[in-house]
């Protein structure tokens, strides 16, 4: 098994893929491109998650889809392309934090924008704050059926929410969780935010980003599209 926790030391990171450019297909980046780095491992076993193959060892060979790559040369790989947004994904990342954040501050150093996307369960070091464009936190609702006191660790929640480099993304696959989101965004003072549909098909994300447009006005949040299953369905690695 590669070891992917977060007392790794920062000899690597345990990757899955990486690919691009492609668009970013979520949240406030969406339709920008973007080089997308998938990152092994995650904490959660979400009930729709779209990709199990990082972590579900009961029905993948995750080791299989997993190789550890230097820093350096993930450096060279989004050094090597013009695009300049980043997008660090999973699994989990920010079990990776202390490897990952060498490669963050160099990306930062040489003018790109990264962006981490997580779960909100892990909270960010002080210097991976400093060196981040930005956070796109999705803290899952009770249609993961993952336990709440698993998917919702208030003290992560409370630090994304006070580092003033965080945005909120909420996957909503049943409309009960609406007041879910509506209790989590008052309770940890979560903005700005954004909600969007569950979905790895393009009449499943139609109908939900419909279902949701006019909650989403009525409760001041922003609607996210999912463009790569629009563009492209459920394939991997666009
Ligand atoms: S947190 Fe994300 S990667 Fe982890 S199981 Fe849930 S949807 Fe999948």
């Amino acid at each position: 098994m590669i070891p992917a926790s977060p007392g790794t030391p920062p000899r690597g990171l345990v990757v899955v893929e990486r690919f691009g450019p492609t668009f970013q297909g979520e949240g406030p980046t969406a339709g920008q491109q973007a080089l997308f780095l998938r990152l092994s491992a995650c904490n959660l076993s979400c009930a729709w998650c779209d990709e199990p193959y990082t972590w579900d060892r009961n029905r993948f060979d995750v080791d299989a889809h997993s190789q550890r790559l230097s820093q350096r040369t993930l450096l060279g790989w989004a050094l090597d392309s013009p695009v300049t947004r980043v997008v660090v994904t999973g699994g989990e990342p920010l079990l990776q934090q202390s490897a990952l954040f060498p490669l963050v501050a160099a990306l930062a150093q040489a003018g790109r924008q990264v962006e981490i996307e997580t779960n909100g369960t892990v909270a960010p070091t002080t210097e991976m704050v400093e060196a981040i464009d930005r956070f796109t936190v999705s803290p899952k609702l009770s249609g993961s059926r993952v336990a709440a006191g698993r998917r919702i660790v208030p003290a992560a929640l409370t630090a994304f929410a006070g580092c003033g480099k965080a945005v909120f993304k909420f996957v909503v696959a049943r409309d009960g969780e609406i007041d879910e989101m509506a209790e989590l965004e008052g309770r940890f003072g979560l903005s700005p935010v954004w909600v969007m549909p569950e979905g790895s098909d393009e009449p499943s994300v139609l109908a939900g980003m419909r279902r949701l447009a006019e909650i989403a006005l009525e409760r001041g949040w922003n609607l996210s599209p999912r463009l790569h299953v629009l563009l492209w369905g459920n394939a991997r690695g666009r």
